[in-house]
């Protein structure tokens, strides 16, 4: 079976014992009782970013018991941690954002409440968007054959979105009113791998000064993307696209 039509189930460490896995749950139901997938079948199982080719082995108290037959089958994951540090859109462009971007492979994304940010979301509202773009992380995963699930965190200040991506090796800060490509070229070639890569975008209304300042002081690069106005969720998808690509490119086994 082609690798894109397989089943894939995440489960947490605590379900391998050995070489099998006890999958229990929504996931047990859905094997047992929706597929009703029979001994022998096959299918994937990923866990702590590494997915294992099972077969069903057997039904067993309310669990489906998965033995592996291939470890660490054909991960889908990059070499490089992509994290999207994303001022606040209005309205759901940050859904589509979320989608793109987990489709394209990046890590982590953490909506930033920035200075043009329009959308102000009270504590109860964070929590509940964070449940539904995490949702929508996770079935971009699943649809994109990823072997995890990134993580989307709740919106965050701008100085708390400065202290995360200034731990990252590669901080991109892709700049509406940055001229040309070097400094764009420069910071893509730094994608090596096992590196992680930061990349700060603005909301509708882009950043204003002191936030540029701010991000600068934090080791951010001002990049540009090119000639154009992008609209933030253009940016976003075409910004995530570019580190994908290089951290593709620069791992590729010969590539150092
Ligand atoms: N309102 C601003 C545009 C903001 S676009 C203006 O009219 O100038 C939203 C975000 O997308 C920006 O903050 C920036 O992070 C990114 N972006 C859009 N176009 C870009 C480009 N050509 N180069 C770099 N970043 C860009």
């Amino acid at each position: 079976m082609a690798l894109r039509d397989m089943y894939n189930f995440f489960v947490d460490a605590t379900a391998r014992v050995g070489d099998r896995y006890y999958i229990v749950g929504s996931d047990y139901n859905h094997i047992k009782n929706v597929l009703r997938m029979r001994v022998g079948e096959e299918f994937l199982v990923s866990d702590g970013g590494k997915s294992h080719l099972c077969t069903l082995e057997e039904y067993q108290d309310e669990s489906a018991v998965a033995v592996i037959a291939t470890e660490d089958y054909q991960s889908a994951e990059l070499s490089v941690r992509i994290k999207l540090f994303q001022g606040l859109p209005k309205g759901d462009k940050l859904e589509l954002i979320i989608q793109k971007a987990v489709e394209l492979g990046a890590y982590e994304i953490v909506p930033v409440e920035m200075s043009r940010s329009v959308v102000k979301l009270d504590d109860r509202k964070k929590k509940s968007k964070q449940e539904r773009w995490q949702a929508i992380a996770e079935s971009a995963a699943k649809q994109s054959k990823r072997n995890v699930i990134p993580a989307v965190r709740e919106a965050v200040s701008y100085a708390q979105a400065l202290e995360m991506a200034k731990e990252t090796d590669v901080f991109m800060v892709p700049y509406e009113n940055e001229d040309g490509m070097k400094a764009t070229a420069a910071a893509l070639e730094r994608i090596k791998k096992g590196c992680s890569v930061g990349i700060l975008i603005g909301p509708e209304g882009g950043f204003d000064d002191r936030e540029i300042e701010m991000a600068k002081a934090a080791g951010g690069e001002a990049v540009s993307l090119g000639k154009r106005i992008l609209r933030a969720e253009t940016a976003s998808i075409a910004a995530v696209a570019m580190c994908m690509l290089y951290a593709e490119m620069n791992t590729e086994s010969g590539a150092e």
